[in-house]
């Protein structure tokens, strides 16, 4: 099933969820990732896609866990509605299974800080960061929640990794209590939270976010539930932006590129790599001569 997502409103809650199989594995092929970076960055990835759901359709989130665990920074962001991209530091580090025998995402996240930063289209409007409870990702973005934005939630997130290293599911949910809530409804959520498999199991057995809502309230009444939307990875990046920001290198590394014989811009998110040959690094290094000409002119 393809990738979507799933919001949902009840009586004082919020609901979304999401099935992320596809994308996070495009996320792991893109940067070659061990079983454990493939969990946390996928982890991650459907974080930030949840979080958004919960914000203005023009704004945007970043979401950055910063551990000091042998992964390094975990970051994902959503630069267009619905899309997702991200990276994780180590890709390559791999680590033994915890002692329940899941992949042991918190070991290599280690200690640190989660940081949620929420920008409208002209600028960053909120940002908070948190201290990370576990490293296991869902905990710690539920607890920014709480701490940060001061909004009950519970958040589940799960990715399971076939043994040849592939995504076999990938899903996430997070409910919200709104100050409306009734107790009744949040002991009835409570009570589903308990009974409702992991995520990526769900995702496995070809559960749909709409199904995941539907487990989470079950029992509860005057549900709406609101259509899904495709979900997917991707970037912004492109080679017009590449190249501005080699045009805006200075003359003497420009130089030290050419003398190389190329250049290569690769993007942070998603591992696409620009090539530039000497040629054309001449004509930026000439470009930029004449609007230096131009420049001072101008000073006259
Ligand atoms: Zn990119």
């Amino acid at each position: 099933m393809s990738d979507h997502i799933t919001r949902a409103l009840a009586p004082g809650v919020r609901i979304v969820a999401a099935i992320t199989t596809e994308l996070v594995e495009e996320g792991r092929v893109r940067h070659s990732c061990s079983p454990v970076a493939s969990a946390a960055l996928g982890r991650t990835m459907t974080a930030a896609l949840l979080l958004s759901e919960t914000i203005k359709a023009d704004e945007c989130i970043t979401l950055r866990i910063s551990g000091n665990g042998p992964l390094g920074d975990i970051v994902a962001d959503t630069p267009l509605r619905h899309c997702v991209r991200g990276y994780v530091h180590h890709p390559e580090i791999d680590l033994p299974p915890a002692a329940n025998g899941k992949l042991d995402v918190g070991a290599g996240v280690g200690e640190g800080m989660i940081h949620v930063a929420r920008f409208s289209p002209k600028r960053e409007v909120f940002t908070g960061t948190v201290k990370l409870i576990s490293g296991e990702i869902a905990e710690d973005v539920t607890r920014y929640l709480l701490e940060s934005e001061q909004i009950p939630s519970t958040v589940g997130l799960g990715v399971s990794v076939n043994p040849n290293g592939g995504i076999a599911g990938a899903a996430g949910f997070l409910v919200q209590a709104m100050p409306d809530v009734t107790e009744e409804i949040l002991v009835n959520i409570e009570r589903n939270l308990n009974l409702v498999l992991s995520p990526s199991h769900l995702a496995q057995e070809g559960m749909t976010a709409a199904g995941i809502i539907k487990l989470l309230t079950a029992g509860v009444e005057c549900l709406e539930v609101f259509d899904s939307e495709p979900v997917k990875f991707k970037c912004t990046c492109s080679r017009d932006r590449a190249t501005g920001i080699l045009c805006s290198m200075e003359q003497d590394d420009i130089r030290s590129m050419i003398e190389e014989g190329k250049a290569e811009v690769r993007c942070n998110f998603c591992n696409e790599s620009y090539l530039y040959q000497v040629s054309e690094l001449n004509e930026f290094m000439n470009e930029q001569k004449l609007s230096f000409v131009r420049n001072e002119k101008k000073l006259e």
